[in-house]
């Protein structure tokens, strides 16, 4: 097996071990670190799930496994998210992890419509509130959650989070738990049970959030180590 197989089964069997519900949890293969002949190594050890952070990057990656015959794979934008960019990736992403404020929902929610679609995203909170990390605080999230909720183009599916990176486990577990709880109660208030979808593990701490409830983990570091 080459490394990168190994790892990707290792992470596999990690999702079995750490998640109570492993069938519901889809792994990312964040591949922002490297070309295209080793994401075709990733596809054909069966990720078909792609994370990428930047707009062109994705773009050229997603063209040339088009023009490749590859049409399996889902592309997912999981970086901070420049409005100007959201034309880049209207046309075919399969999920933004990355919503962190109205003015760029209203931007994919435009941009989804000229491409006669509606775009599945996520809200990313900033649970601990770093200054470094993006992201919601929730006062801001509950103030414009009304006028996203209106945007007819967009489906939020779910929330997203980054840990501090940290070794001090009580830590990062607590922000992975605060994550769920915010999705419990958002659900009760405003939707109703449609959101489904908990964003959160990395290659430092997926296994912890898959403890707390992950269904989404985006792991790159540890596929290509
Ligand atoms: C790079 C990145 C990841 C993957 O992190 P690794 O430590 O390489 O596993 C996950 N999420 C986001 C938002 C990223 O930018």
């Amino acid at each position: 097996m080459s490394d990168i197989a190994k790892n990707i089964y290792e992470i596999e069997e990690d999702i079995k071990k750490h998640s109570s519900n492993p069938e519901k949890v889809k792994f990312i293969g964040v591949t922002k670190y490297v070309g295209i002949d080793e994401m075709l190594e990733v596809a054909r050890c069966g990720v078909k799930v792609f994370g990428e952070n930047k707009a062109q990057v994705i773009k050229e990656k997603q063209e040339k496994f088009k023009e490749l015959g590859i049409n399996d794979i889902e592309w997912h934008f999981i970086g901070n998210l420049q409005k100007n960019k959201v034309k880049y990736i209207a046309e075919y992403v399969n999920l933004i992890h990355s919503v962190n404020k109205l003015s760029l929902a209203q931007e994919i929610d435009k941009r989804a419509e000229q491409n006669n679609r509606k775009i599945d995203v996520l809200l990313e909170i900033n649970i601990a509130g770093e200054e470094s990390k993006e992201g919601y605080n929730l006062e801001e999230l509950y103030q414009e959650l009304p006028e996203i909720m209106k945007l007819k183009n967009i489906n939020i599916k779910g929330l997203m989070t980054m840990a501090p990176f940290s070794d001090d486990e009580t830590l990062v577990r607590g922000v992975f738990k605060k994550l769920r709880e915010i999705k419990e109660e958002l659900n009760e208030k405003y939707f109703n049970g449609r959101l489904t979808e908990l964003s959160m593990g990395m290659t430092n701490d997926y296994k912890i959030a898959l403890e707390e409830g992950a269904t989404l983990v985006r792991i790159g570091r540890k596929i290509f180590q």
